[in-house]
C-alpha cells in the first residue's frame, strides 16, 4: 500500500528492517544449526508467492557494542540504504551476512522464519561474525534483518528486489547446484517446483551426516555428495558431477542452470557450462562466499592471511 505525503504518493521501498526475536536454536546434523526467528514485526515479512531462494540480510552486532540497525525506528529503508550504512560507523555499524529463508509459517499470531546456518569447523579464527553468532545465539535473543516488505509490494515489483534469484523463465529440464551455503535454498526451491519439471539437483556437504532430509513433487532427480568430513577437497564431486550429467549419453540439454557455492567453484562450473552449450545470461550463477574474504558473496575483503579457514 503506498505511503502517503500530503496528497503524493510514496512507494514504499521493496525491503525494510524487521527485528524479531530468536524463538528457537536447533542443530540439525554436525554443521547445519536451524535458528527460528519470530515476533509482530514478521506479520509484514513476506513475498506473494512461495519463498524459493529468498534471501534476507542479517544484520549482526560487533560482538560487545549495541547495534545501530539502518533505516528509520519503524524499520523503513530508502533506495542507497546500503551506501548510507557503509558510511555508518563501527562497531554500532556491526556486519551484514546473507542467508536464505528456509521456511515461512503463519501458523500463530506471529509468523515465524526458519534460516539454517552453516556451522564450520576448525579454531574460532577461521570464524567470521555470521557463523560465530549462529554458534553462541540462544532462545530469547533479539536480532535484526533486512528481508522483504510484503505491505509494499505491487504486481510490478521485480522478484530480485525482494531477494528472489531463481527465474527459470518456463524451463522444464533444469540444473540445480550448490554447496552447503545453498542447500536451504536449494530446498526450498525443489519443495515448490511442479510435477513436469525435470532435471539434477546436485548438493555437496562436508560429510554423510549432513544430509538433510528432502521432499519433491518435481521429476528432478536429487543427489547429495559429501566431502568425507574433509578428505575430499571442496568442490571436486560437485564439478565431477556436474561433468557427468552433461556428457551422460543421451542426456537432455539443461535450459536453466541454478548454481550456489564458493565463488571460484561458481565460477568454473559457469565456464564449463557455457562451453557445454548453456547460455550463462539467462541462468543464475551466485558466488554464496569466498574462500579467504569475509563477507557473503564474491565482494568480500580479504581475511589477513594465516586465519584463512580450512578447506572443509
Ligand atoms: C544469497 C545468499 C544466500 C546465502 N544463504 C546462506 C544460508 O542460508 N546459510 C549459510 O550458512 N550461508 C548462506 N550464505 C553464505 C554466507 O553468507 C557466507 O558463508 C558468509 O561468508 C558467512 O559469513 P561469516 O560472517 O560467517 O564469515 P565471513 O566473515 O564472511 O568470512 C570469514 C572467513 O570464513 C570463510 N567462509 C565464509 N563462509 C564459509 C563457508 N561456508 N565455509 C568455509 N569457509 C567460509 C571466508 O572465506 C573467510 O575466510 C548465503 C550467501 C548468499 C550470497
Amino acid at each position: 500500500m503506498p505511503l502517503m505525503a500530503g496528497s503524493t504518493p510514496l512507494t514504499r521501498h521493496p525491503v525494510r528492517v524487521f527485528e524479531a526475536r530468536v524463538a528457537e536454536v536447533r542443530n540439525l546434523s554436525p554443521h547445519f544449526r536451524r535458528i527460528t526467528f519470530t515476533g509482530p514485526s514478521l506479520r509484514a515479512f513476506g513475498v506473494p508467492g512461495p519463498t524459493l531462494d529468498l534471501r534476507i540480510k542479517m544484520l549482526l552486532p560487533t560482538p560487545g557494542h549495541a547495534l545501530r540497525p539502518p533505516g528509520t525506528p519503524n524499520g523503513y529503508l530508502r533506495p542507497g540504504w546500503y551506501q548510507d550504512w557503509l558510511r555508518q560507523e563501527q562497531p554500532g555499524r556491526g556486519f551484514i551476512r546473507s542467508y536464505t529463508v528456509r521456511a515461512l509459517r503463519r501458523t500463530g499470531p506471529d509468523a515465524e522464519i526458519d534460516v539454517d546456518f552453516v556451522l564450520r569447523e576448525g579454531p574460532r579464527s577461521h570464524s567470521g561474525p555470521g557463523s560465530s553468532w549462529a554458534r553462541e545465539v540462544s532462545a530469547g535473543r533479539r536480532a535484526w534483518f533486512v528481508g522483504p516488505d510484503a505491505t509494499a509490494h505491487t504486481d510490478a515489483t521485480p522478484l530480485p528486489e525482494s531477494g528472489i534469484n531463481w527465474n527459470p523463465r518456463g524451463a522444464r529440464h533444469v540444473l540445480l547446484a550448490g554447496d552447503e551455503t545453498a542447500v536451504p535454498a536449494i530446498s526450498s526451491i525443489l519443495e515448490t517446483l511442479p510435477t513436469d519439471i525435470t532435471g539434477h539437483a546436485f548438493l555437496e556437504v562436508p560429510e554423510p551426516a549432513d544430509i538433510l532430509p528432502l521432499t519433491t513433487g518435481s521429476g528432478v532427480q536429487v543427489v547429495w555428495l559429501h566431502r568425507g568430513g574433509g578428505t575430499v577437497p571442496r568442490g571436486l564431486r560437485l564439478r565431477a558431477a556436474v561433468e557427468q550429467a552433461i556428457i551422460a549419453p543421451g542426456r537432455e540439454p539443461f535450459e536453466y542452470a541454478w548454481v550456489g557455492a564458493e565463488a571460484g567453484s561458481v565460477k568454473d562450473l559457469r565456464r564449463y557450462l557455457a562451453g557445454s552449450g548453456l547460455n550463462p545470461r539467462t541462468s543464475e550463477f551466485r558466488g554464496y562466499w569466498s574462500m579467504g574474504k569475509s563477507g557473503s558473496g564474491t565482494n568480500g575483503i580479504p581475511v589477513p592471511s594465516g586465519l584463512e579457514p580450512r578447506g572443509d
